[in-house]
């Protein structure tokens, strides 16, 4: 079952907008430790009390990419249908399709496994990935990219008390990722953001706004995380409905049971006329 958002009713719609270079230079402060909570409910917890370390902006080879403008959500998308209402100069996807998700990668062992297996499926995923691990496996990063898979930005430490940390923490979390996978391929993920843990909040989604990004929650969640055994994820992704967004790891852990379950699932799919199809 999708993780509840945190709902604060009365926080008022916040419409400003701060430019990528504004948050450079919010983010250009001393490297800042977060202490946090080990996740209970994600496997990414090992992640959330490594440093951030964020550049200076003087002499950042950041092309700083102006932030398309979207608006302030008041929820997260969880559909393909909802993106594409959602998000100014998304495309129409077609009639059958379907986007699988990868969660809290890049890493070392699991990543080039799952990277392997979606060309010889022969689709493209989006890998929502966290700051601190594209900063270890820069070679993981620009393989993502080079296999015209779509990157999206998980945060820094993938803390799943994001939406109660401060808004310059937030602010941290989403910048220092950026960054950390610009370096890596010279691409940003420039439009998908994902709460860990699909908790959410209206800092959150203010902060999403401001970098130019949509917050993209999930319909199909395949709880492969928790390794419930190949046939139960392999069941859930073979029985997502038409547009979902599927929510399954490439990190966080051994993924055999979810590399299986993909092997059998996907092409029972694409009998079915599904297509995979990236958020873009
Ligand atoms: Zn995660």
């Amino acid at each position: 079952m999708p993780e509840p958002e945190v709902a604060r009713p009365g926080d008022r719609d916040r419409t400003e907008r701060i430019s990528r270079r504004t948050l450079l230079r919010a983010g250009a402060t001393v490297p800042l430790l977060l202490s946090a909570a080990a996740c209970a409910r994600d496997p990414a917890g090992e992640y959330a009390t490594t440093a951030i370390e964020v550049r200076g902006s003087a002499g950042a080879p950041t092309p700083s990419p102006t932030p398309t403008t979207f608006p302030v959500q008041q929820k997260a998308i969880y559909t393909l249908a909802e993106y594409a209402a959602r998000t100014p100069g998304a495309q129409p996807f077609a009639a059958k399709a379907i986007a699988l998700t990868l969660d809290d990668g890049p890493h070392a062992v699991w990543t080039p496994k799952m990277l392997r297996l979606l060309k010889q499926l022969d689709i493209h995923a989006t890998f929502f990935m966290i700051g601190v691990q594209a900063k270890g496996h820069p070679d993981l990063i620009k393989a993502i990219h080079d296999g015209g898979h779509a990157l999206g930005n998980h945060t820094y430490n993938h803390l799943e008390t994001l939406p109660h940390l401060s808004v310059p923490n937030i602010r941290q979390q989403i910048v220092a990722t950026q960054d950390a996978v610009f370096k890596a391929c010279g691409a940003y993920p420039r439009v998908f953001f994902r709460a860990p843990g699909g908790n959410w909040g209206p800092p959150v989604f203010a902060e999403v706004a401001a970098a130019g990004m949509m917050p993209i929650h999930w319909q199909t969640d395949t709880n492969d995380w928790t390794r419930p055994g190949t046939s139960s994820i392999e069941r859930r992704v073979a029985g997502a409905p038409v547009g979902s967004i599927v929510l399954c790891h490439d990190g966080g852990g051994d993924r055999s049971e979810t590399i299986a379950a993909l092997t059998q699932a996907v092409p029972a799919l694409k009998a079915r006329g599904y297509q995979f199809v990236t958020l873009a």
